[in-house]
């Protein structure tokens, strides 16, 4: 057996304490080779004033040992209180989420069979957190989705299929609405993906995508799609496949990796001794894998496979007619001990393949250059007084020879010209100027010039976005209706 492990341990909040004690206690008990630092997280810490959950000597230890053994923990609604585990997934450049979901049928009563991993991109998207209130009606939330990000992303979808023996690999995005930001995420994956032609390779846009996810999930065998969809899709597919209590997630970069359930610390049901601690132990059970100790992964995964198998359910899957015992978190995890050394008889024993420790290293192209012209720019206004027109009327001022005002947008639909009068208007207000000489585009003295002539006209200015051509392709969108 191998040197002992050091790791890094946060029991996190709510049931957190609960389903580690049981967890740790199962890998000890297999024999696990592993040395826990345990740090403190969370609430505690928050309500210590550091807003981001974290204090730096457990950086350091995370930082040292490189594996995070993760208990969920409770984010404090509002307050400036950023997320933990985003913090940390990007901190440490954890890049890519993966979530497999699994039915147990009929052990664990689900209405459907699948057999899939949800491979989820976790550092970009809308969960950079960007948010900004310009008007007093309106907020908005920066989407921030980058080629570098979105080739590894999908890269390791691909790698992880054929070191895993997958055979499709299924892009869910929403390019339809966002061109740009998830038809880039789409057009890599067209590209990357044929560097795999003996991977099957399908796209489907999000919603029919999670409904035929919630419908026929056995269609599905990979899945890689971005952040937000990443979060929302793996609750579904837990939740049919039987509990958010059973999935695990690895959370993988190139130096460090996290372990932890998908679900969160479910106050509801803290303090009770009922918790579900399979998620945790299969979150636990990849972390085994990562750190080359697959053989006391595959004893303990064979093992609470059986324990399922003999009726031994916490009370998330307790189904009258299938369950045998209704098991507390503890009472389940000695349940788990006692049957390490026993295989499954009904469903299938797991085999952890000598392959996959090999890992897989992820390499991003580079990015070549291309010309980028500045084109124009979008002016946004606070202003609650005015109708279109009559801020098309001010703003016409502002048109000179390299200029002119091509449209006004408000919510992403044009309201002049030919707006009309039923569209409901907020006080935010888009105004696009575009260079007359597209070609030559315009000087960054123009966009200055463009907001100080609106601050002297009396407009409140709350933003401007460049518009610029990329090797002559437009680097934005028009609105709608235009
Ligand atoms: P949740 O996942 O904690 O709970 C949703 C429901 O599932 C609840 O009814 C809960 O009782 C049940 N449930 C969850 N895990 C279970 C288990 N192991 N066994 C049995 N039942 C289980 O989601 P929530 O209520 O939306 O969030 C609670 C808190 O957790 C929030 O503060 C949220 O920010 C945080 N959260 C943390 C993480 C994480 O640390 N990775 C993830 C999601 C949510």
């Amino acid at each position: 057996m191998s040197e002992k492990r050091k790791i890094t341990v946060a029991y996190g909040d709510g049931i957190g304490p609960e389903i580690m004690d049981a967890t740790l206690k199962i890998l000890f008990a297999a024999g696990a080779q592993i040395e826990p630092e345990v740090i403190e997280i969370g609430e505690k810490v928050y309500q210590a004033g550091v807003f981001s959950g974290i204090r730096p000597e457990a950086w350091e230890s995370l930082r040292r040992t490189k594996v995070f053994l993760k208990s969920p923990v409770t984010t404090p609604q509002g307050g400036g209180f950023k997320s933990l585990n985003v913090t940390t997934r990007k901190a440490l450049g954890l890049f890519a989420n993966v979530r497999p979901v699994t039915t147990l049928n009929p052990f664990v009563a689900s209405k459907h069979t699948m057999d899939l991993v949800i491979v989820r991109e976790n550092e970009e998207d809308l969960y950079a957190g960007i948010e900004h209130q310009q008007t007093q009606d309106t907020v908005q939330c920066l989407k921030l989705i980058s080629k570098q990000g979105s080739e590894k992303i999908i890269r390791y979808a691909f790698e992880y299929a054929i070191a895993y023996k997958r055979k499709k690999v299924t892009c869910f995005s929403k390019d339809n609405i966002m061109k740009l930001t998830d038809g880039l995420f789409h057009k890599i994956f067209n590209q990357i993906g044929e560097e795999y032609p003996d991977i099957e390779k399908e796209h489907r846009i999000i919603d029919i995508g999670s409904a035929l996810l919630a419908d026929t999930p056995e269609k599905f065998d990979v899945i890689v799609t971005l952040n937000l969809y990443g979060d929302i899709i793996s609750d579904i597919a837990a939740q049919v496949a039987g509990s958010v209590g059973l999935c695990g997630s690895a959370n993988v970069g190139d130096q460090c990796a996290m372990f932890e359930a998908i679900h969160g610390s479910a106050p509801d049901i803290t303090g009770m001794g009922i918790a579900n601690p399979s998620g945790l132990i299969n979150g636990a059970l990849m972390m085994l894998v990562h750190i080359n100790q697959p053989e006391v992964a595959e004893n303990i995964h064979n093992a609470w496979l059986k324990t399922l198998e003999d009726g031994i359910h916490t009370g998330d899957i307790y189904k009258e007619g299938i369950s045998k015992k209704r098991a507390g978190t503890q009472e389940f995890a000695d349940a788990v001990i006692e049957r390490l050394g026993q295989k499954p008889g009904v469903l299938e024993p797991v085999e952890y393949s000598r392959e996959i420790q090999k890992g897989f290293e992820i390499k991003v192209s580079p990015i070549v250059k291309e010309k980028k012209v500045l084109v124009g720019f979008d002016l946004f206004l606070d202003n609650d007084k005015l109708i279109p027109a009559e801020i098309a009327d001010q703003l016409k001022s502002l048109e000179n020879e390299e200029l002119y005002l091509a449209f006004i947008s408000n919510r992403g639909l044009k309201v002049w010209p030919e707006g009309l009068p039923e569209s409901f208007c907020t006080s935010h207000w888009r105004c696009r100027f575009k260079a007359r000489d597209f070609e030559k585009g315009i000087s960054p003295d123009e966009v200055w010039t463009g907001i100080k002539s609106a601050v002297k006209l009396g407009l409140d200015v709350i933003k401007t976005e460049n518009l610029y051509t990329f090797d002559g392709k437009r680097g934005y969108t028009d609105a709608q209706a235009e």
